[in-house]
């Protein structure tokens, strides 16, 4: 089949035409399905696999289709605001970050979908800027985000889609405390109201055994 046969939305299907994507790779193939189905997933996926488009899909479409409620913007204290996300993408490192956001950002085109990315390494004043002008999706990296989190600039109470991308990795530079804190501060008073999808090179049992993986392991197709 082709991506032509895939109804995502009609914004979203026009981008993936443009990028001149025609047949999904078999990670796309496998994981968009089970994302618009709203299940939970993981999956194993290299570098080159086309992972990226297999998360941002499912969440852009997701989210056209059911833009976020508006929420108010509370304030940070001093006046600064507060950013509320519905699709949070973590990633390791800043280019993979940088590159996610660039693709994501392709994907969106035209689509009303915001997309900023954050991450360490660089002087926060620009990426503060990006989120107060509003951010459907972010990008991000483990440190930078609970930096923000501290700071009260961004909440993830709305957050309806969760992407780790190269998980294995995450676990393997240390950033499992972060990424728990980040996790912990996700919870939805609906169960079931948040999708995780988890991609990893490899899966090791550090990857099974963290407990928002086993949740998703609950309801996940394991690839
Ligand atoms: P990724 O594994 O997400 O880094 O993607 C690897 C490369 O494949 C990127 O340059 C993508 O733009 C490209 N790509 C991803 N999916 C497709 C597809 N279905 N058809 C053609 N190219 C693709």
């Amino acid at each position: 089949s082709t991506f032509a046969d895939i109804d995502l939305g009609d914004a979203l299907n026009e981008n993936i035409r443009r990028c001149k994507y025609v047949r999904p790779t078999p990670v796309q193939r496998h994981a968009i399905p089970i994302s618009l189905a709203g299940r939970d997933l993981m999956a194993c996926a290299q570098t080159g696999s086309g992972k990226t488009a297999a998360f941002c899909f499912p969440i852009i479409s997701g989210i056209m289709k059911a833009p976020s409620a508006g929420r108010p913007q509370r304030g940070g204290g001093m006046g600064m605001r507060t950013a509320y996300p519905s699709a949070l993408i973590l990633s390791p490192t800043r280019e993979l970050s940088m590159q996610i956001h660039e693709e994501a950002r392709k994907f969106s085109y035209q689509t009303g979908v915001r997309v900023v990315v954050a991450y360490g390494g660089a002087p926060i004043t620009q990426q503060l800027r990006e989120l107060e002008r509003g951010v459907d999706i972010l990008v991000a990296t483990p440190g930078r985000l609970v930096d923000l989190l501290e700071r009260a600039r961004v909440s993830l109470q709305s957050i309806r889609y969760l992407a780790l991308d190269e998980a294995d990795r995450m676990l393997d530079m240390g950033f499992e405390p972060q990424v728990r804190r980040i996790v912990e501060q996700m919870d939805m008073p609906l169960p079931g109201a948040r999708q995780t999808m988890l991609f990893s090179a490899t899966f090791p049992k550090e990857i099974q055994r963290v407990e928002f993986v086993q949740e998703a392991d609950k309801r996940s197709h394991l690839m």
